[in-house]
């Protein structure tokens, strides 16, 4: 059965970095509409930013695309939030899925990225191919009813 989706926002912009800050408050501020708690929003606004960093450092990497952000609302108090870059790919995603693996160690990357947009969120997935682009898409569900 399809979810239900009570509202539904898109934002696209472009892969530098000021764009980070910029992804973390309008998913903030799109959220604040679910009466979050302040943890909540803070750990939506940490998974957002982890994932549309990864689109500008690693999927774009020193080059200018543009990243999509889609925010949504889903009537069972869900919140579904999904990053697409059109930029390298990943190559194993599951290897670049475990804790601490990077291929950007030498820019004093950790490698823990998708390790806190999977303890933040309830749900995490990433879709990719090589040379066409990467979309992580994570759903968190709120403890508070949605109107
Ligand atoms: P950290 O997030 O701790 O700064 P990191 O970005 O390397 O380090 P993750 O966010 O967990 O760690 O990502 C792991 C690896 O997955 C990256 O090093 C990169 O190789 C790959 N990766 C992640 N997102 C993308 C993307 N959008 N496009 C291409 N490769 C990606
Ligand atoms: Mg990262």
């Amino acid at each position: 059965m399809k979810k239900e989706i009570l509202n539904e926002a898109k934002i696209q912009f472009l892969s530098i970095s000021v764009n980070e800050a910029f992804a973390r408050s309008a998913a903030a501020a799109f959220a604040s509409q679910c009466d979050p708690t302040v943890q909540e929003i803070s750990e939506i606004k940490t998974a957002v930013s982890e994932a549309v960093t990864n689109a500008i450092v690693h999927g774009y990497r020193n080059t200018l695309g543009m990243v999509e952000l889609t925010l949504r609302i889903y009537k069972n108090d869900v919140i579904y939030i999904s990053v697409k870059d059109k930029g390298s790919g990943i190559e194993n995603i599951e290897q670049a899925m475990t804790p601490l693996f990077t291929t950007a160690a030498e820019e004093e990357r950790s490698g823990l990225g998708f390790s806190v947009m999977d303890s933040f969120m309830d749900r995490l997935k990433v879709k990719s191919s090589v040379g066409k682009g990467t979309t992580v898409t994570m759903e968190k569900k709120l403890s508070r009813r949605v109107k």
